[in-house]
């Protein structure tokens, strides 16, 4: 199969580079364009970044020259992982020039009319791109992927609401730093502390899971009936989303049953073996004292939701530690595995 050449909005960002890094070897996709701020554009992309990874920047990623954010000499696959307050607007431009844009901000996510995908999850929702392209008119589309904090959630989540229904979650993040991007959080507020707040991070965890959890019908997505409240919290870790979770389900179940159902959640990635896909979606941990993030966020390349500490809640009805890797399956990782369904499903041919 002829690689897709695809491109990168945000190259040199948090999520940018986990996309250069995860693009390197990928069997369906060639980066062959890279974009960012004015301050980057013109410059060689190892001059441009401040690299934060472990491994480093592909050979043939060092020397591309970063662009601006403009559409046109873009290739039609865009991954976008931009700044907050300029990604709604450059996203649009993109998708009304014709290109597909794979995007992790929060601009579109809650909009009617665009998909808020997780593969395994609602991997049928990706049929509203229909609605978009009637309603906008664009020659592209924009298809995005949940707020790093929501996707581990919902993983955790989806077999219980298959198997049990949910009626109500309760949900307390402890959130790594590079959930803030680079530079992100001063130094000094950040080490050795605990901070209570992350604007718009609760409200986004609440409404997008409703959404994920929602059902499509008639080109639109009814959203989940159940309650969720969250409370988020950044903490001093590098990678690795943590959240103490509590549920209480519609119908009877067992510890046993909760585990059984986590154990055997498989989806559409899996089966169609797309490459991102993770072979267990969730991995579960027996031990007292896992998931921990320094441990366990690698796991499955960082694209499962690693589950432990399953027990019964007093107040609700069960609880249970969930962790996620915050840029590689809550961010590009995520939207990788996005386009690598939309390829699946002939929405790039
Ligand atoms: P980041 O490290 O701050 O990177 C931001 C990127 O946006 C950089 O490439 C930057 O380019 C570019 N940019 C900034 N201002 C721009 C402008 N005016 N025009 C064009 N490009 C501009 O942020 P990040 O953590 O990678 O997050 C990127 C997006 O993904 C955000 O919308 C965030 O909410 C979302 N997200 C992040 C995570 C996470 O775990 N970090 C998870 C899920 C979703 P320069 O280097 O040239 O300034």
């Amino acid at each position: 199969m002829k690689k897709i050449e695809v491109g990168i909005l945000g190259a040199t960002g948090m999520v940018g580079q986990r996309f250069v890094s995860l693009l390197e070897r990928h069997p369906w996709f060639e980066l062959a364009w890279l974009a960012a701020s004015d301050r980057s554009a013109g410059k060689p992309y190892v001059e441009a970044c401040t690299w934060r990874l472990r491994e480093p920047i592909p050979e043939s990623v060092r020397g591309m020259r970063v662009n601006e954010c403009q559409p046109g000499s873009a290739p039609q696959l865009v991954f976008a992982s931009l700044d907050s307050k300029v990604a709604g607007e450059v996203e649009r431009e993109f998708a009304g020039a014709g290109h597909v844009v794979v995007s992790n901000s929060s601009s579109f996510r809650m909009k009617a009319d665009v998909p808020l995908l997780i593969p395994e999850v609602n991997p049928d929702h990706l049929a509203l791109v229909r609605t978009q392209r009637r309603e906008r008119q664009w020659k592209g589309m924009i298809v995005t992927n949940p707020n790093c904090t929501t996707i581990g959630l919902v993983m955790s989540l989806a077999p219980l609401e298959r198997s049990f229904g949910i009626e109500k979650v309760l949900m307390t993040s402890m959130q790594a730093v590079s959930g803030a991007g680079y530079p992100g959080v001063p130094t000094l507020d950040i080490m050795g502390n605990v901070i209570p707040y992350i604007s718009g991070e609760e409200e986004k965890v609440e409404q997008e899971t409703q959404k994920l959890l929602g059902t499509l019908s008639d080109g639109h997505v009814r959203p989940a009936a159940f309650s969720v409240s969250a409370h988020c919290n950044r903490v001093p870790v590098e990678d690795g989303h943590t959240e103490s979770i509590s549920v209480s389900l519609r119908s009877k179940a067992t510890l046993t049953d909760l585990a059984e159902a986590w154990r055997k959640f498989r989806s559409v990635p899996q089966e169609r073996q797309l490459p991102s896909a993770p072979e267990h979606p969730i991995v579960l941990r027996e031990e007292a004292d896992r998931p921990q993030a320094r441990l366990d966020v690698e796991t499955e390349r960082g694209m499962a939701t690693v589950i432990g500490r399953v027990r019964v809640c007093p107040v609700l009805q069960f609880k249970y530690t969930a962790l996620s890797h915050n840029t590689i399956r809550g961010a590009a990782g995520a939207a990788l595995l996005n386009a690598e369904l939309m390829k699946a499903e002939g929405y790039l041919d």
